[in-house]
């Protein structure tokens, strides 16, 4: 559960109460004929400050944002009934905090537009008709429905902003040191030369020295407290290897104990219980190491290409830089022709051997700065990074071109023609960068209805 969900649901819950249900009703329909003059008013205003109009000025930002805007605001004002319509709001605001996150909308700018709308709103509610305590308690509980609302779009948004710090830490980290596959192993050997020492000590009666070998000040104890969660953020092996250093935690507390009593079966109880510990996990470690390491850093096993993990980190690096910089970046998705045909007459092997010497032939034709991701089964991504309008198409051609003339080679010296069909678009300004892969991903779409192995680049909007 994220940290302030059942307080946030409590608080709505509250609010959507039997008891206020007219009153909603009475400001919703108060409000809602007024909704679009509000936001044109929210609009107009924001428009008018240079940090907010950044965000604002696309043409497709301004097309659909007063669109949604209303919509919110009608969605927000609504009485919910059942828990179910209730979690389905809270749902919805926490939706748009992620938008507003992945766009990178300062929240300073989302909470002075919720002034405004707060504003706009008790204004209409004033000139009602509304008898003077009603006014009050509606004006009152829309500003009550507002708060909250911008409470869970809060959160949700820090929520989002804090895994995607963790995944561009966890890049940084990947890129820094490739060599994770030699730590895990070089953990295996200290948690068993732990177990040993600690053997050692007890055979010895060294109590005391016994104690101090705390597996938290042990190499495995801080890799676990300062480097697992940059690498292993969101994967299940984190909590696993956490449980484990706590049990072992426990068990060394209670062995301190028996140690001093002296209560030989307990000892051995326990150190067969720590034994079993060290095992998992190794065992735990050992996974890591042998099937995903790539994985875990957001790399594909097979071709060693990014994998979609960090997708979201560099779009969002991207369209900053882009933003920031006055420069473009083009998205260029690429999906092998009748692939399946492939697999079916050579054989899924040979399908991974295609696979991987695409991925090398695509790396080969791009720049340094350039991101080549496989974004699942035979789909790739490459992200050109600073590219002039008109290059992208070509670049994109080049690689189509490059590709249909490769001699991808199979098993027993099969060599096999494989063509492409590629999708471009550029990113014309928007602000949210899944709007640039949509465009790529229906220009793909296009290309393959069109007869495959050819490029389309998506038709874009005016503002480049
Ligand atoms: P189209 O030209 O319309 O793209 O046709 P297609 O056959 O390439 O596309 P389709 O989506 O029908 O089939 C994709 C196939 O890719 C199906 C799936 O079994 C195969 N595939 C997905 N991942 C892998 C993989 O990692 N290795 C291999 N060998 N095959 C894979
Ligand atoms: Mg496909
Ligand atoms: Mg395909």
């Amino acid at each position: 559960m994220k940290p302030f969900e059942s307080l946030h649901k409590q608080a709505l819950k509250k609010l959507h109460s039997e008891k206020n249900k007219p009153l909603f009703e009475k400001i919703l329909a108060l409000v809602e004929p007024h909704a679009d003059d509000i936001v044109m008013y929210f609009y107009r205003e924001l428009l008018s400050h240079e940090k907010a109009v950044r965000f604002l000025n696309h043409e497709l930002v301004k097309n659909r944002l007063r669109i949604t805007l209303a919509k919110w605001l009608c969605t927000s004002l609504q009485y919910q009934e059942t828990d179910k319509d209730l979690d389905k709001n809270y749902l919805y605001q926490r939706e748009i905090g992620k938008i507003h996150a992945r766009i990178d909308l300062p929240m300073s700018l989302v909470d002075y537009g919720m002034g405004l709308l707060k504003l706009q709103v008790a204004l209409v509610l004033k000139a009602s008709n509304l008898e003077r305590d009603e006014l009050a308690d509606a004006i009152i509980l829309s500003g009550q429905i507002l708060d909250l609302a911008l409470s869970v779009i809060d959160e949700s948004y820090e929520h989002d902003l804090m895994i995607n710090e963790k995944n561009a830490e966890s890049l940084k980290m990947h890129v820094a040191s490739q060599n994770l596959a030699f730590d895990y192993s070089k953990l295996c050997t200290s948690l068993s030369e732990w177990m040993r020492n600690l053997l050692l000590l007890i055979a010895k009666n060294k109590y005391d020295s016994c104690m101090q070998g705390a597996i938290r000040y042990s190499n495995f104890g801080l890799w676990v407290a300062h480097k697992a969660h940059l690498f292993l953020a969101g994967k299940k092996e984190l909590p696993l290897l956490v449980l484990q250093l706590n049990n072992i935690d426990e068990d060394m507390r209670l062995l301190s104990g028996y140690l001093l009593e002296e209560n030989t079966n307990l000892i051995k109880e326990t150190l067969s219980r720590l034994n079993g510990h060290i095992s998992t996990t190794i065992w735990i470690l050992n996974c890591l190491a042998n099937d995903t390491i790539e994985e875990e850093n957001g790399r594909d096993p097979l071709t060693h290409l990014f994998n979609r993990r960090y997708l979201e980190t560099v779009m969002r690096h991207e369209t900053r830089y882009s933003l920031e910089n006055g420069i473009l970046f083009g998205c260029v998705m690429i999906d092998i022709d009748f692939f399946k045909n492939i697999n079916d007459t050579y054989g899924h092997d040979n399908g991974d051997r295609v696979l991987l010497q695409l991925a090398e032939t695509l790396t080969q034709q791009v720049r340094a700065g350039d991101f080549v991701f496989r974004l699942g089964g035979e789909e790739f991504l490459i992200i050109l990074a600073d590219v002039q309008i008109g290059a992208i198409k070509t670049i994109a051609e080049k690689i189509r071109a490059e590709v249909e003339k490769f001699e991808f080679r199979l098993s027993n010296n099969i060599s096999l023609a494989v063509t492409i069909s590629v999708g471009t678009a550029i990113h014309d300004g928007h602000p949210d960068f899944k709007n640039t892969i949509k465009l790529a991903d229906e220009a793909l779409y296009k290309a393959k209805k069109s007869g495959r192995n050819k490029v389309i680049a998506a038709k874009q909007y005016a503002n480049v």
